[in-house]
């Protein structure tokens, strides 16, 4: 069996449809207007083809879908005010830290009934990513429902479903009477999608984040196409390096020896077959994902003034993303022994080098993973294990050495999040406020660990 996967038993597995129909057995009632599409909304059908009303949650989904917190001009204000009432509603203090100026990240807080235990957080950035919209079916922020039930909008994956599915989840737990050993906190936080400096890593230096006590971090994680759902349990570390070729200048009619462009093609060649490899080893393992092999890409090329004048210097750059199982010494050597290859005085600059290779255990040592792991197969839920291929703010939260994994509860729709016509179909997104119904407890009712109160 593939490492990389984890495949509990075969069951009969709850189907989307199953959990939609207990949607309608559970779901809140009452406190919301149902969301009212516009009669002539673009593509029609807007109540999903059946003429029913939205479930509330969906409409409040659909509500955080359409405030504009695109960059480059995120529109933070609309998504506090928004937050601002889901914790009135909630009856739930918010506490909002400035960690950057203008950038706040909220905290709304579910206290334990032993808050001495350490805490559970489940997190979610408030920004996206802009849109192209000539690309887009519909208009990116207009949230528009097709009569399948799809929801169009930039965030539907990444990742405000998640947030209004944590929400949704509490509220509908509060409902039931419910309380819990440990305290939750949901943090809402801006800038992942610009890297989380003025973030989710300025904020975990912060005293406020160490205030929070955290046990266990949930984040984003990514769509899963089939039934299975997607758990993040580490991240590629992102290397940004330019190579510098300098070379023997001259003019264009001769043969000068030593150009730039000699080495930077030899350069491009070191790197590219070595890309050829990654990509043939990915291709031809069934149990490698993306996350388990190193991607490259050459990104950017400079240099030259004019077609006749044989240039100093030629810079090339890529981008590459390394994943927690490569030893980024030698790796490291592995470039430098390329630079060396390709010819006298080539000198290479980091812009991006991570290097730290946490990953959270998905063992049943780790008490927060049985807890999850557990949870998900109770409810026939199968887990996919992997490294995720890009960068979250998860990687901020491991690397102050807190457990963390990555997981939106999307399966059986395409991966779309920074895509045009990114969706999620309502159903799929209901479904997901159910298996948040479960974890939450699960995680938060974790008993006292060794060293705890
Ligand atoms: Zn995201």
């Amino acid at each position: 069996m593939c490492q990389a996967r984890v495949k509990f038993e075969e069951q009969e597995v709850v189907t989307i449809r199953d959990l939609a129909f207990e949607n309608t057995r559970t779901g809140r009632t009452g406190d919301m207007l149902p969301d009212k599409d516009e009669p002539n909304a673009m593509g029609g059908g807007g109540q999903g083809g059946l003429g029913v009303a939205d479930h509330p949650s969906v409409s409040l989904f659909r509500e955080y879908l359409r405030l504009k917190t695109v960059h480059p001009e995120p529109d933070y204000d609309a998504a506090l005010k928004f937050l601002d009432r889901m914790a009135q509603e909630l009856e739930l203090p918010m506490k909002k830290v400035e960690v950057c100026p203008g950038r706040v990240v909220a905290i709304i807080t579910w206290a334990g009934t032993n808050p001495a235990l350490q805490s559970v957080l489940l997190n979610s950035h408030t920004d996206v990513v802009p849109v192209f919209q000539e690309s887009w079916k519909y208009d990116a922020f207009a949230a528009v429902k097709d009569p399948k039930g799809n929801i169009y909008g930039r965030g539907t994956q990444d990742m405000k479903s998640v947030t209004i599915q944590y929400i949704e989840a509490i509220r509908r737990l509060k409902a039931e009477g419910r309380r819990f050993a440990r305290t939750i906190h949901l943090t809402f936080v801006p800038d992942e999608e610009v890297g989380g400096h003025k973030g989710m890593e300025t904020f975990v230096k912060h005293p406020e984040f160490q205030a929070l006590n955290i046990g266990f971090a949930l984040d984003e994680g990514l769509a899963n196409p089939g039934e299975s759902f997607t758990v993040f349990y580490g991240e590629r570390c992102p290397w940004w390096i330019t190579v510098r070729c300098p070379g023997s200048p001259g003019h264009g009619s001769r043969f000068v020896e030593n150009t730039a462009a000699e080495k930077v093609r030899r350069i491009i060649n070191s790197f590219l077959d070595f890309r050829e490899q990654e990509k043939h080893r990915l291709n031809t393992s069934e149990c490698l994902t993306l996350g388990d092999v190193t991607t490259v890409n050459m990104t950017m090329v400079k240099g030259g003034v004019a077609y006749n004048v044989i240039p100093a210097e030629m810079d090339v750059s890529f981008d590459m993303r390394i994943p927690p199982t490569v030893n980024l010494q030698e790796f490291e050597e592995k470039i430098q022994q390329w630079c060396k290859g390709a010819g006298e005085g080539i000198t290479y600059q980091f812009a991006q080098k991570h290097t730290n290779q946490d990953r959270t255990s998905t063992a049943d040592s780790n008490p927060w993973w049985k807890a999850f792991s557990m949870t998900c197969k109770a409810m026939n839920v199968s887990l996919q294990t992997e490294i995720f291929p890009a960068a979250t703010d998860s990687r901020f939260i491991r690397a102050v050495g807190l457990p963390a994994i990555g997981f939106s509860p999307i399966n059986h729709t395409p991966i779309l999040l920074h895509d045009h016509n990114e969706f999620l179909n309502e159903q799929v997104f209901l479904c997901g406020i159910q298996v948040y119904q479960e974890l939450v407890p699960a995680l938060a009712s974790v008993p006292a660990l060794p060293g705890e109160v």
